[in-house]
């Protein structure tokens, strides 16, 4: 027997009533992760996911946790997408270990994998190495970093490889497996609109890991000096500008 749960309840369901419920409830988790993200402590390291950003000043506003400008923190929707980005890792790891890959994620402590440099003011993480696996043409162990893109960003990747597509990215692979001391990589890439796999083998290279570690410590001595880099660009019009949290208070800068 079908029971009405509409039927004299004075409850109508659909419409406004539940875009009400929705936007409340919404409302509440993102609240709650907005919180739990202040109560993190704030990065007192430049960590290699960083260090291909191509505006120094940048890098040493966020090391030296200059406040971002108004409205321009990160909100739920953000919060929300990365933490959607650790799940989906979490699946290709799997399901690169059902390929007959053995990748390890964590240490014996549990943690992640990762290095520290420069009395600790450069700091990595790495997603995992692959110590033994089937044969794509590269020796074991090797880095293995994972990325979750929406469909237009992760078909570019396909197109035109990661060094070109995805710079930053290129540069935390070079950086980390310069300091893990691996000769290669293993880049996947995660459509999360198709679930899609994009793998990709990444060499080392050691000229680049070289500059990228060479700008790194000019950071570092510069958010210590205080100083600020010059902009990457000379007008605040230019892409990279438009998108950046500090572009407010870089462009009122007077140096
Ligand atoms: S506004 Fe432009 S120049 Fe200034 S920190 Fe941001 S990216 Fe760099």
């Amino acid at each position: 027997m079908w029971v009405d749960l509409n039927h004299g309840s004075g409850f109508v369901y659909g419409g406004s009533r539940d875009r009400a419920v929705s936007d409340r409830i919404n409302g509440l988790i993102d609240a709650a992760l907005v919180d739990r993200q202040r109560q993190q402590q704030p990065r007192d390291y430049l960590g290699g996911s960083r260090i291909g950003e191509p505006c120094h000043r940048k890098l040493v506003y966020e090391l030296s946790h200059a406040p971002v400008d108004e409205g321009k923190g990160f909100d739920g929707r953000i919060l929300r997408i990365f933490e959607a980005g650790h799940t989906f890792e979490a699946l290709s790891i799997r399901w690169l270990r059902a390929a007959g890959f053995d990748l390890r994620d964590t240490g014996p402590d549990g943690g992640q994998f990762g290095f520290s440099i420069a009395g600790g003011r450069i700091r990595g993480h790495i997603d995992g190495a692959i110590v033994a696996g089937p044969d794509i043409g590269i020796a074991w162990p090797a880095l293995w970093e994972h990325k979750t893109l929406n469909a237009k960003s992760w078909s570019d990747v396909v197109k035109r490889g990661v060094a070109v597509s995805k710079p930053i990215y290129y540069a935390q692979l070079q950086i980390y497996m310069a300091y893990m001391e691996l000769g290669a990589a293993l880049f996947t890439a995660l459509n999360k609109d198709t679930q899609a796999l994009h793998h990709e083998v990444v060499p080392f290279d050691a000229a680049e890991a070289q500059a990228l570690s060479d700008k790194a410590v000019d950071i570092i001595l510069a958010a210590a000096a205080g100083e600020l880099p010059p902009r990457v660009a000379s007008n605040p019009d230019f892409y990279l500008c438009r998108w950046c949290a500090y572009a407010a208070r870089c462009w009122s800068a007077t140096q």
